[in-house]
């Protein structure tokens, strides 16, 4: 029996591997990214990094649909931009197994916002799946290849950053290969023209209602009646810490968390003397059981916030409020030494520009000692928050920030915008021929593959010609003196130009 020392995110690629899995697709961000890095160590698997979450979804969804088991990874923020075809891929189902392994970021360790990725079951009506520990995630991505198939839908597994990033031994199994399913020429599933996915409607609600019957009957859902006077309803990594604070306590454990279990719950509750609801960010279950007519506690409104960690398992028992936080000197992060993003924002710094930031290494440069960001929402805004800027103050010196993985995920298309609308002003591409932020992963700038083979590079200076952009420079920001004059030179220019800040990360190797 072949053991090994897993984190959830390797455990998730084992897992992946054994159930026969052959296409897998991301775009790397914490705490998801190890899982397609471990993935790439099986020769036998199609595994790539996607320029973005949309495309790395329909990739892997193409590929079910065309009759291969397929895995699709993200973290919590990389789901939104691949909402669109999520939700339509509710209605065309699969052809072979198709999984998506989604990693929310309780207490936004490495995130913009802390959002509940349940929600997303219920919203898309697909089940979902909560492991509580790095070897159940193992177990639970198998498992959910075979509920996929057998109720012809996409199946969510949701991670969070805890089950990701801790440790724990588990037997490994043997691959068990899948024959390819013969493409199918089913217009009336796969092409959702209204006539066609009204009918799937239809075919959605009646498999909501056997997954239903499937969630009251499957061991993913587990009652453990011990001392009556407490049960807990939780799920996730809550369920170990409650474990070692109340080891007496009867359990509900919902590893099937969507669609929900009401006989099962009316059961648990029936058995116990009280019911707590225990879970991590959002009343999910709780207002699922609130509108059942049940009676239970729960935790303080403050507890919604930030992750459940053992220390504080009393307190949310007990219904106290979170803690304040202890007044320790705060140490932020920051950009490493010699990094190159350090020139170049201390050159928009000195010119007083006000710059529209994005997501990366580059968005430390919001805090001191630079402060010289001022905006971040999402991926690519960088780019189109300068359009939009601009139009509120077309005679301020403002500026958009992005990296060179994010111009290629989604700030190529706020280029081509703002050239089309006839937009000016200026985007600087600080390119560390790198994904840093996450790790260092390629992308197709870099021109290496996730396995580090040589592929097609992306020259993004053409790129930039093409998309419309009047000036396009490639320099070199630790040329102080030139870097600085070019700045000045195109930050008061009436045109639209792309500055490529050229100077790699200080920590490839
Ligand atoms: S990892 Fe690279 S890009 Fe990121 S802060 Fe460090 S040197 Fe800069």
């Amino acid at each position: 029996m072949e053991k090994a020392f897993l984190s959830g995110n390797e455990a998730v690629a084992f897992g992946a591997y054994e159930a026969g899995m052959q296409v897998a697709c991301a775009y790397p961000g914490t705490p998801s990214t190890e899982i397609l890095e471990a993935i790439a160590e099986f020769p036998e698997i199609d595994a790539q990094w996607s320029v973005n979450e949309k495309v790395a979804y329909e990739v892997a969804l193409g590929a079910a649909v065309g009759g291969v088991r397929s895995l699709y990874a993200c973290k919590h923020v990389g789901l939104n931009v691949a909402m669109d075809p999520l939700m339509t891929s509710s209605y065309t189902g699969i052809n072979a197994g198709f999984v998506i392994v989604v990693c929310d970021d309780p207490g936004m360790h490495s995130s913009q916002n802390e959002q509940d990725t349940r929600w997303v079951s219920l919203y898309s009506k697909m089940p979902m799946l909560e492991p509580s520990s790095p070897s159940e995630a193992k177990e639970h991505v198998a498992r959910a290849f075979d509920i996929s198939e057998e109720f012809d839908t996409p199946v969510i597994v949701r991670m969070t950053t805890r089950i990701s990033h801790t440790k724990e031994d588990m037997v490994l199994g043997k691959r068990v290969e899948k024959e390819t399913a013969p493409l199918s020429y089913d217009e009336k599933k796969y092409v959702m023209i209204p006539a066609f996915a009204r009918k799937r409607h239809v075919v959605v609600e009646e498999r909501l209602g056997k997954l239903k019957d499937f969630a009251e009957t499957t061991d993913l859902n587990e009652i453990t009646i011990n001392d009556k006077s407490v049960g807990f309803l939780t799920s996730s990594i809550p369920y170990h810490y409650l474990k070692e604070e109340y080891p007496d306590a009867s359990y509900l454990k919902l590893g099937f968390s969507y669609p929900f279990c009401d006989d099962k719950i009316r059961e648990f509750a029936d058995s116990v003397d009280k019911l707590v609801v225990v879970e991590e960010l959002d009343p999910f279950f709780e207002t699922h059981l609130a509108a059942m007519g049940l009676e239970f506690e729960t935790k303080d409104a403050t507890f919604q916030t930030g992750e459940l960690t053992p220390d504080v398992m009393k307190d949310v028992v007990e219904g106290k409020k979170r803690p304040a936080p202890a007044a320790v000197a705060k140490r932020p992060p920051r950009l490493c030494p010699g990094c190159p993003h350090w020139f170049s924002f201390a050159t928009l710094k000195k010119h007083n520009i006000y710059v529209a930031g994005d997501i990366g290494c580059y968005t430390l440069a919001s805090l001191p000692p630079t402060s010289a960001m001022h905006t971040c929402v999402c991926m690519g805004a960088g780019v189109t928050f300068n359009e939009g800027l601009r139009k509120a103050h077309p005679n301020e010196k403002i500026l958009g920030v992005v990296g060179d993985s994010t111009f290629v995920h989604s700030g190529v298309t706020g280029l081509i915008n703002a050239a089309y609308n006839g937009s000016k002003g200026v985007i600087m591409i600080v390119d560390n021929s790198i994904t840093a932020m996450t790790g260092g992963q390629q992308n197709p700038a870099t021109g290496l593959t996730i396995r580090n083979e040589r592929t097609k590079l992306l020259d993004l200076e053409a790129l930039c010609k093409s998309c419309g952009a009047d000036n396009v420079d490639v320099i070199d920001p630790t040329n102080r003196k030139e870097f600085d004059a070019l700045v000045e030179k195109r930050v008061t220019e009436d045109a639209l130009s792309v500055i490529i800040a050229k100077h790699p990360c200080k920590l490839i190797k």
